[in-house]
């Protein structure tokens, strides 16, 4: 594990020609298989889990999560066992071999079934006091505490800081973080999804303190995994002049984003602007046809 991460400085003749500093929190970089904010996400809820005793996880995910293949990771690190809940056909894919590998018993199950997941808990697991329960993604405040811990390493001044978001909650755990430290900052929140209202309720709802944030809607170029041409090459173009690799469903459309308002003009010059690299990076491998096409 490797914490905290770095911060590392993006060079790129844009940033130069605007006079903005950006910098990226490399939280890809604390562990290959628990990945950026799935770490963070996991953290105190396997804090909770041995506290409880309860040493079967047992979450949720779609065929290409990243946190089930964290928890996947997670549970054979600690000593515990998981099932994973699959939503839709049994497929197969690298995530999902990776998840088996790490001794995670995966179920399929239809959509129908799958959107019920707390009637589907209790069901199959009715009477048993060895099994913990995680929310799809890993959601709930335990990973609002762990996300907001991230904001205690940020150790440069900044102005902007950059997420990609899906549930919301490591936008929320950034925010929290940011309003403990009474940072004055903003947070910008990129929804990977198209419909993302909740993003931006979810935020409201926190309490309100130094920080400042906003939701960026119309980077989500189509809507949740779906990868357009202009944002392949971006990310091609992005991983060969900096190293800086990004996956196709979450972090790329972030810097994508960054980079567009940067283009924009949206920052004032000499502005400090950090954004989180959440990983995910076994994303790429259901893309690779994509990348190869472009
Ligand atoms: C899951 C994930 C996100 C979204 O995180 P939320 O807390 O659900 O908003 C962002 N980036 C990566 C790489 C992820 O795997």
């Amino acid at each position: 594990m490797l914490l905290p991460t770095p911060l590392q400085v993006l060079h790129d003749p844009l940033f130069t020609e605007k006079r903005v500093r950006v910098l990226v929190k490399r939280d890809d970089l604390i562990h290959p298989y628990i990945s950026g904010n799935k770490w963070r996400k996991l953290k105190y809820v396997l804090e909770h889990a041995q506290q409880e005793n309860h040493h079967h996880l047992v979450t949720f995910g779609g065929a290409w999560s990243n946190h089930l293949l964290a928890t996947a990771c997670a549970a054979a690190m600690n000593g515990m066992t998981a099932t994973g809940w699959v939503r839709g056909e049994p497929v197969h894919n690298l995530v999902l071999s990776l998840c088996t590998i790490f001794g995670m018993e995966l179920r399929f199950v239809p959509r129908e079934v799958y959107r019920e997941k707390r009637l589907l808990f209790d069901k199959e697991y009715d009477g048993r006091s060895d099994v913990h329960f995680i929310d799809e993604g890993g959601a709930g405040t335990d990973a609002i505490r762990g996300c907001a811990e991230m904001v205690t390493e940020l150790d440069e001044p900044f102005d902007h800081i950059f997420c990609a978001c899906g549930t919301g909650t490591t936008a929320a755990g950034i925010l929290t973080g940011m309003n403990e430290r009474q940072l004055t900052a903003t947070l910008h929140a990129v929804p990977v999804l198209k419909d993302q209202g909740f993003v931006e309720k979810d935020l409201a709802r926190l309490p309100s303190g130094t920080a400042h944030w906003t939701v960026h809607p119309d980077f989500h170029l189509g809507g949740y995994a779906k990868t357009p041409p202009e944002l392949l090459l971006f990310i091609r173009q992005l991983a060969s002049s900096t190293g800086i690799l990004t996956d196709p469903i979450y972090t790329g459309k972030a810097f994508f984003a960054l980079y567009n308002l940067v283009q924009a003009d949206y920052f004032a010059p000499g502005q400090t602007l950090v954004i989180v690299h959440t990983g995910g990076l076994t994303g790429i491998a259901g893309k690779t046809r994509e990348f190869d096409s472009i």
